[in-house]
């Protein structure tokens, strides 16, 4: 049966949802407030997305999802450069351990290929609500006009605001961590620096950690991550600090010295960042709203230190889309469905990231790591270099093949280490008091 869709929002979640269900033959329309990239190729603002300039790292599940459900946004994608990493496991399997571009790259791909799929509407404007009729949702209202669908998917992100007064209280919120930005280029013939893994270099010094993501043709993007209690780091914000702060990371001035890269942006602030989960329930516990779904970011937002987030949110849309393929127009039980999956599959990872951004915030305060409770993930993982049989679990978990949950199975091996009294050690560099001298140096003006 052919359904009509409203979709709110025309990020990631919204375009894929949207080209996942015309390629099935339903009809769609997305509705978002941004026009798109300017005709001319100049910057895209991207208003109302703040993350949308900073820096991206993208797991498998991400092109997985874009190769089933959008094969022409996957090779818009490849088009415009991104770098697919495939690694040959013992086993002689190949398998994609990450994609390396740039998030408006991604973006732009995605966009490209939804203007292109028959089926499917992109729309500019604002989404004002969603309409109802008899205790159901009708369709949207879009700029004072309404737009009737047999469903509705809000799609509108992690700020979306259109229908939360629909919903339950979600679990989370503010995660306890800021951090600063700022974009380069491998000077031409320069080598890549050391990586941790297959898409990111992590240092971890005392009291902050830094970040490198490898996007496509060399560019990449340096982070550097406080707790947002730490205001003394607050002026890293300011060209000449950050460049202050990159000289004096051996490990970050590998990457970003004079001789091995050229910066493309300014420094970029971040705003404030999320763990929250928010499933497809209203505050009496009955769906938000029968013939209303939500997906992506909407559901499952999660510090971006880990890059999930677009990993989420795509596999949230293949879910969506499997279950409309199940029930149809039945959108009752693809509501109930999507909820039972949010709980299982969805809710586990933004608890992980509650648990690890607390602890996380009370060790850069000074505190010992905390064994009478709960070991965060990180730690878990971190516990391995010291006993190898923990590394059975990290792989599933870090690859996001297994919920967090598998690393209970070797919690305890990771606390019988942590008792003999070995802590990770940080990497050489400055500690947070240092770097903060840097900063008030730099930029004597905003010591505070
Ligand atoms: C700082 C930061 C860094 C991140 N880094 C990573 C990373 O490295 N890897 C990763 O996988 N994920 C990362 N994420 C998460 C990732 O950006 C999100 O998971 C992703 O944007 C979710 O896509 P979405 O389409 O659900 O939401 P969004 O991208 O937020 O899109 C929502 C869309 O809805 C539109 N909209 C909202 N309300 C309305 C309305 N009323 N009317 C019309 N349009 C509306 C908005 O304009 C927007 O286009 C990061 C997030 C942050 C905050």
């Amino acid at each position: 049966m052919v359904v009509k869709v409203a979709v709110i929002g025309g990020g990631p979640t919204g375009l894929v949802t949207g080209m996942g269900l015309a390629r099935r033959g339903h009809h769609v329309v997305t509705v978002d407030r941004d026009p798109g990239p300017p005709p001319d190729g100049s910057r895209w603002p991207r208003r109302g997305v703040m993350q949308f300039h900073h820096a991206h790292a993208f797991r498998a599940q991400v092109g997985e999802v874009l190769r089933a459900e959008a094969p022409a946004a996957w090779d818009a994608w490849v088009g415009l450069g991104c770098e697919a990493i495939e690694l040959a496991l013992p086993d002689g399997r190949t398998v994609t351990a990450g994609i390396r571009s740039r998030r408006e790259t991604f973006e732009r791909a995605v966009r490209s290929a939804a203007l292109e799929q028959p089926g499917l509407e992109v729309r500019t404007g604002h989404v004002d609500g969603t309409t109802t009729s008899r205790g159901r949702a009708q369709g949207i209202s879009v700029d004072g006009s309404d737009f009737d669908a047999d469903l509705v998917v809000d799609a509108s992100g992690r700020s979306g605001r259109v229908n939360r007064h629909l919903r339950g209280p979600g679990v989370g919120g503010e995660c306890g961590i800021a951090y600063v930005d700022r974009t380069y280029r491998l000077r031409p013939g320069v080598p890549v620096p050391p990586m941790t893994n297959a898409i990111a270099w992590q240092g971890n010094y005392v009291g902050f950690m830094v970040l490198v993501f490898l996007h496509e043709r060399g560019i990449f993007s340096a982070l550097i991550i406080r707790s947002t209690a730490n205001r003394d780091l607050v002026g890293l914000r300011h060209t000449g600090a950050f460049e202050a702060a990159s000289a004096a990371i051996p490990g970050l001035a590998a990457w970003t010295a004079d001789g091995v890269a050229e910066p493309l942006t300014d420094v970029l602030p971040g705003g404030p960042l999320l763990n929250v989960y928010r499933g497809q329930r209203g505050p009496s516990g009955g769906l938000a709203l029968p013939g209303l779904v939500f997906v992506g970011d909407s559901v499952c937002t999660t510090t971006p230190i880990f890059g999930r987030g677009i990993a989420t949110s795509l596999t949230q849309v293949a879910q969506l889309l499997r279950l409309v393929d199940e029930h149809g127009s039945d959108v009752e039980a693809v509501g109930d469905e999507l909820d039972a999956y949010d709980e299982a599959r969805m809710r586990p990872w933004v608890e992980d990231h509650i648990a690890m951004d607390h602890a996380q915030a009370r060790r850069w305060a000074g505190d010992d790591i905390d064994l009478a409770g709960h070991l965060p993930s990180d730690l878990i993982m971190n516990a391995a270099s010291q006993d190898p049989s923990i590394g059975e679990a990290i792989g599933p978990y870090a690859s996001m093949e297994a919920l967090p949950s598998v690393l209970g199975t070797v919690e305890e091996r990771a606390r019988a280490v942590y008792r003999t009294g070995w802590r990770p050690q940080p990497d050489p560099g400055p500690t947070s008091d240092e770097l903060a001298e840097l900063v008030a140096t730099a930029v004597p003006s905003v010591r505070n």
